[in-house]
């Protein structure tokens, strides 16, 4: 069982010298365990804050154990009455091909149905991610049809299922992403109505007139990805009583200063502006997989992945997704 360990913390931007690829037998199964085989490995932006042992809302990913990530794949051996050889299922397996699971342990480990959705969606437009953009939308954010909503990292795992669920609510749906190709695929395949790219409008005053002219009527409600200048721009366009989901600020993970500077309008404009982590909401993850479910089998929400190979594939994978390398949602295929 290759394992892809943090060997030592990284001291500004991450690199691959901060992991290390090591081998482990699997154990022998106890009963109520199941043994599955990782298909493939999500590779998340929450992973480099994992990597530092800062203050977070999470505990810091510890030296020396395997990177901590969401996996889907197939029950290989199985010692629990729930659990069949072959069964697909979701959890959260790590950086490593095989993974040893109590399938009593609440949440742990859940068969999913690839009848209408593959497999590898279960960790991106049917996982963790689609719920976030369904958390952020539909309760923080709560458009009316009409109203306009925009999203930054807008092609990537979250952005794009944040587009289908924003559309199927009637909404003009704007996004910002970084390049003409990722901007045109936002238009094209993800049914934005227009998508600006930050690196042609890459200061605030800029960005703050391309918003203006993708959002003419204002920002009702704004679901941020990336942080810093972005998030200013879009505050300086936002309208009363609009909404902002702070989701990500994927811009400082790796040691930028994100600086806002224009709080004021926080009170000029009323503004909601609320964090959120989406494990916090276990609740709604049910209702928000059935619809992100529906919205895939109808071919309402095609999500694009970008697919690395191997294991040992994984650290120069995740350091890409930190600079935009990624079109969609990263995953690693083991098999
Ligand atoms: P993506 O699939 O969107 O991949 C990350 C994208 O971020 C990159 O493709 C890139 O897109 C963009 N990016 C990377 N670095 C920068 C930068 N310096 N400036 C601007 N953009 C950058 O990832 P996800 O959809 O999985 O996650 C999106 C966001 O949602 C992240 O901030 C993540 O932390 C957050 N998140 C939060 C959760 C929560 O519970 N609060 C849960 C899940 C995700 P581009 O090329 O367009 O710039």
């Amino acid at each position: 069982n290759r394992q892809i360990v943090l060997d030592n913390r990284p001291e500004a931007e991450a690199t691959a010298s901060n992991f290390k690829l090591v081998s482990a037998d699997t154990p022998a199964l106890a009963d109520g365990q199941v043994l599955v085989r990782h298909h493939y490995l999500s590779l998340d932006p929450y992973m480099r804050g994992r990597m530092n042992d800062s203050k977070s809302y999470a505990a810091p990913q510890p030296l020396g154990e395997v990177m901590i990530g969401g996996t889907v794949g197939e029950v290989a051996e199985s010692r629990h009455p729930k659990f069949k050889v072959g069964d697909p299922v979701v959890g959260m397996g790590g950086w490593q091909e095989y993974s040893v699971v109590d399938g009593n342990a609440p949440g742990l480990l859940r068969k999913v149905d690839t009848t209408h959705v593959p497999l590898s969606y279960y960790l991106g437009a049917v996982g963790m991610p689609g719920v976030t953009a369904w958390y952020g939308l539909t309760q923080i954010i709560n458009p009316q049809a009409g109203e306009t909503v925009v999203v930054s990292a807008a092609t990537g795992a979250v952005g794009s299922a944040y587009a289908a669920l924003a559309k199927a609510r009637g909404c003009r749906v704007v996004g910002i992403a970084g390049g003409p190709e990722k901007c045109r695929y936002a238009v094209e395949e993800l049914h934005f109505d227009a998508c600006i790219d930050y690196r042609e409008h890459g200061d605030v005053k800029a960005m703050a007139k391309a918003l203006k002219e993708a959002c003419p009527k204002g920002i009702d409600g704004y679901f941020e990805n990336v942080g810093g200048y972005i998030l200013d721009a879009a505050l300086l366009r936002t309208n009363a009583f609009a909404r902002v989901a702070v989701c990500g600020m994927i811009a400082g993970y790796d040691g930028a200063p994100l600086p806002l500077q224009n709080p004021a309008l926080i009170l000029i404009n009323r503004l909601k502006i609320e964090g959120f982590i989406v494990t916090e909401h276990l609740d709604v993850w049910p209702q928000a997989l059935q619809e992100l479910g529906t919205l895939v089998a109808q071919g309402q929400l095609k999500p694009r992945e970008t697919i690395a190979q191997g294991i040992e594939a994984a650290p120069e994978a995740f350091l890409g997704l930190l600079k935009g390398k990624n079109f969609g949602k990263q995953l690693v295929k083991l098999i």
